[in-house]
């Protein structure tokens, strides 16, 4: 009689990994070793029915049959295991891991028959210090936020403020020769100041006066302060003197709109002031490789941010809002945090130079970047 094997079973059974060793070759007919494989088979529908007597019988032929096979192995584990004889179950385990070390759940009946018993420790009792009592209340605290509806909210404790470019860098020049560099600075100071007095959150400069630090060194230096948010100040400019307003950005691989993949090229443009980095020949940058799986997570928080820190920052913004974009920041691909860049007018516009050279001005745009990140 040719044994009649649902498909579906077969491949499940070859998706976890059963099959390896149990003799099952993958050509279309299984008749080949339809011996064992159908003696393993049967034991192994015996103990789902508890026949675990049966079950340890079935499988001890299919064993004989083929003594290459850690899936009836570790069935027999599990037969044994079902008549709780432990010896004779953790001898089959071993046998299953020995032909097949990648057998996890052999390996791990192993350890839970053959663990002893852990003698409890009686604690001692002593006052929690206060590190502990923080630990404690923060976490009653994110807890009872998590049953709330609003959900947990985004909470940020540091802060790096980076003001773009700087030094021999003057960033994007408008008509009347204000320089998006000292711009930024100026704003990236007013917002630092302005954390410091309220003093909820820490915040930190990228740069502190008027020199050049490298793209690269930014996120690296937001990484060293282990920030949970990396705000990277910027003035647009478009050849076209029409637009004007603020923008919000964050990092991802495709550009949202062409608008969006035009400003990054334009941000990424000054990484050629950069030193050319090195790469030893044969070198495999390992933390990049990792890298690239957390970057996808740290995007998904950032987008998510940015519009809720849009949503705020606009209230108070005395510029045109022009929403929420993203784009291949350089400075931003590296940050081990949620990170945005804000692109806080176009110094390219007449109106938005002008008013971006009066500091009553910048004190409202950096009160409204000082909303956006505490609220
Ligand atoms: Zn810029």
């Amino acid at each position: 009689m040719n044994p009649v094997i649902d498909r579906r079973l077969f491949l499940n059974l070859l998706a976890k990994g059963l099959l390896t060793g149990s003799g099952v070759c993958l050509s279309p007919s299984f008749a080949l070793c339809r011996t064992a494989f159908d003696c393993a088979l049967e034991g192994q529908d015996l103990i789902h029915s508890n026949a675990y007597e049966k079950a340890v019988a079935v499988l001890e032929e299919a064993i004989r049959l083929d003594p290459g096979s850690d899936w009836a192995y570790g069935l027999l584990g599990r037969a044994y295991h079902g008549l709780n004889r432990k010896a004779e179950a953790v001898d089959a385990f071993r046998h299953a891991v020995r032909l097949n070390p990648e057998d996890t759940y052999s390996r791990m009946m192993i350890e839970i028959i053959t663990q002893k018993p852990i003698p409890s420790l009686k604690k001692e009792k002593r006052p929690p210090t206060p590190l502990e009592r923080e630990a404690d209340a923060e976490e009653k605290r994110m807890f009872a936020q998590l049953q709330s509806e609003e959900g947990l909210s985004y909470q940020v404790k540091r802060v790096v403020i980076d003001a773009g470019h700087g030094g021999f860098d003057s960033g994007a020049v408008g008509l009347s020769g204000l320089k998006e560099k000292d711009v930024t600075l100026d704003l990236a100071r007013r917002v630092h100041e302005s954390l410091a007095q309220e003093g909820k959150v820490k915040s930190f400069l990228t740069r502190s006066d008027d020199y050049y630090v490298p793209l690269s060194d930014r996120t690296v230096i937001a990484n060293q302060y282990q920030a949970d948010l990396f705000i990277s100040i910027h003035i647009n400019a478009n050849e076209n003197r029409q637009p004007h307003g603020s923008e919000t950005y964050f990092c991802s691989e495709k550009a949202s709109s062409k608008e969006a993949k035009r400003v990054a090229a334009y941000e990424n443009s000054f990484m050629k002031l950069d030193k050319p980095y090195k790469k030893r020949p044969g070198y495999i940058d390992i933390e990049e490789i990792l890298f690239q799986f957390e970057r996808k997570l740290y995007w998904e928080e950032s987008g998510e941010f940015a519009n809720k820190y849009q949503e705020r920052f606009r209230t108070e913004l005395p510029l045109k809002n022009r929403g929420v974009h993203s784009a291949n920041f350089f400075v931003l691909r590296t940050a081990k945090m949620p990170s945005i860049l804000l692109e806080l007018g176009f110094i390219s516009n007449q109106e938005d130079e002008q008013r971006l050279s009066h500091s009553e001005f910048r004190a409202k745009i950096a009160k409204a970047v000082v909303k956006g990140i505490l609220s």
